[in-house]
């Protein structure tokens, strides 16, 4: 099983042991980083250890701080042998110079590369398999997710019998250091906390083990994810990632920062992915990719929803029925049967209103769609035989239901609305599809004027929840998916 070891870089002894004695148990062994501290005493750290210990004490040249010379950080390395540590890291062109270790201390036998992924790994772990290593470790830095698929590739192909670390470093390279399990590593290693990493793109220890569960990752392991450019602020992970836990499925879902998704897919499908979210700007690219597409997601023109079954892709779209959904409950709390005739006035044309726009003109709503940029609103109303106007007409227009599926209102900009106060009245529904703040202006002033509110994130937790129906078959946690969410956007 692959172990999850912690890299450590405290500055002296006695915080690199209180670090070491403060870990979960479920960590299997840690990364004494030497080379970051400013003074250590190793038989005091190693005699103190409390579990299995990498010693690491490395130079510039492979992106550390060691400016001893080389025949001292070498003694130090067959010091820490001498005194127990179960393995020392030792760089490739320096393991010939290090020798034989006393004792049972295997070596860590490593190359850094952290400018880019050398084009023939294969070739470069060769050259660390000749030296004999007890454990071969290949360290590159992926600035596109494609870098990371020669890294699993090497993981997943790797046949020489030794033990192997191979990850890919920074945000594109994340899928190398959670996906190690599945594909066979000797380890992953993670970060002590967020912002004290040894390496760029550690993910830190306890989103390894909470959001992650990287013990239960294996072979098996189905893989999911979501593709966007940018990703890093996506809630997906962790509600997915949640949901699977909730459930105990052998699953785990990445963020997956994106730029061809064609390439993307075509090498992740390798990877056992069975199904994707996606999302910014990658809805209508992602249509032209799939082997079959939901009649309701071509018509829009968007995907945002991938199931990989059997070899073949299928894409639909969430977003529509959700988003639907969540309006029409509201209408019912407000005493609406159904949308059928009702006057509904849809702010916004982009991707999120063409979604709604569709759901509620299937719905039969009279419908209004009012944008910034009015050519926008005509032309998506044009397609479905509706109206559209400017944001100016907007006072003149009395609606039951109001819809906001413009970025107006969203965080940072939390004190701005889309519609003018004069709009909202007693009775009427207001849906708000920003859910960054949960309670905006539009809905605070909605509910002030006694309307009947829905927030985006109703929206957000249910279009995810029939991504997990499609993806697995079963109901889903959706409390567990909503309080997640919740938690995430109130930092609570
Ligand atoms: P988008 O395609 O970029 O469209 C943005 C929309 O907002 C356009 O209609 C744009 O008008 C309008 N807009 C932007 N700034 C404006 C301003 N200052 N004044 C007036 N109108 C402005 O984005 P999107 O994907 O549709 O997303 C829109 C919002 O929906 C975002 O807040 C997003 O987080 C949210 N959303 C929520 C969910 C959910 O699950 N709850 C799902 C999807 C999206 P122009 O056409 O004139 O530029």
């Amino acid at each position: 099983m692959t172990k999850l070891c912690v890299a450590l870089t405290e500055k002296d002894t006695e915080s690199m042991l209180a670090a070491m004695h403060s870990l979960p148990a479920q960590v299997d062994l840690v990364e004494v980083r030497v080379d970051a501290m400013g003074s250590v005493d190793l038989e005091r750290l190693i005699d103190g250890r409390g579990r299995p210990v990498i010693v690491t004490n490395r130079p510039p040249r492979q992106g550390g701080a060691c400016t001893d010379p080389e025949t001292e950080r070498l003694a130090g390395l067959r010091r820490a042998a001498e005194l127990g540590a179960e393995y020392v890291d030792v760089e490739l062109d320096a393991v010939a110079d290090l020798g034989e270790l006393p004792g049972p201390t295997q070596r860590i036998v490593s190359v850094h590369d952290f400018e880019a992924t050398p084009s023939d790994l294969p070739a470069l772990l060769d050259r660390i398999l000749q030296t004999g290593p007890d454990v071969a470790k290949v360290v590159t830095t992926a600035h596109d997710i494609m870098d990371a698929v020669p890294v699993l590739e090497l993981l997943r192909t790797n046949t020489s019998g030794a033990p192997l670390i191979a990850l890919s470093m920074g945000e594109e390279g994340l899928v190398t250091r959670v996906l190690a399990g599945k594909f066979g590593a000797f380890l992953t290693f993670a970060s002590h906390a967020a912002g004290m990493e040894s390496a760029p793109g550690q993910v830190a220890v306890d989103r390894m083990l909470g959001m992650y569960r990287f013990p239960q990752i294996g072979p098996g392991t189905a893989v999911y994810g979501v593709i966007a450019n940018p990703v890093a602020h996506s809630m997906s992970p962790a509600i997915h990632n949640a949901a699977f836990a909730a459930l105990g499925l052998d699953a785990v879902y990445v963020p997956l920062k994106v730029t061809d998704c064609a390439a993307f897919l075509d090498a992740f499908e390798r990877c056992d992915l069975r199904g994707l979210s996606v999302t910014i700007p990658h809805k209508v690219t992602m249509l032209g990719l799939m082997d079959e597409v939901e009649d309701l997601a071509r018509r829009i023109g968007a995907v945002n929803t991938v199931d990989v079954r059997d070899g073949r892709r299928y894409g639909c779209n969430t977003d529509v029925s959700a988003a639907v959904g969540a309006i029409e409950s509201a209408a019912r709390r407000a005493g609406m049967e159904t949308l059928r005739g009702r006057s509904v006035v849809l702010v916004g044309a982009g991707g999120a209103g063409r979604a709604i726009a569709y759901g509620l003109a299937d719905k039969g709503a009279d419908l209004t769609i009012a944008n910034r940029t009015v050519e926008k609103a005509e032309r998506l109303a044009a397609e479905l035989g509706v109206r559209a106007c400017g944001l100016d007409a907007l006072p003149d227009l009395a609606a039951d239901v109001l819809v906001n599926s413009t970025s107006v209102g969203m965080w940072p900009n939390v004190d701005a609305s889309p519609v003018p106060t004069g709009m909202l009245r007693e009775g009427m529904v207001v849906f708000d599809a920003v859910y960054n703040p949960m309670r905006t202006r539009l809905l605070r002033e909605a509910e002030e004027a006694g309307a009947v509110t829905a927030p985006g994130v109703e929206w957000f937790v249910s279009q995810a929840a029939a991504q997990f129906e499609l993806w697995t078959g079963v109901d889903a946690p959706r409390e567990v998916m909503e309080q997640v969410l919740r938690s995430r956007l109130t930092g609570e």
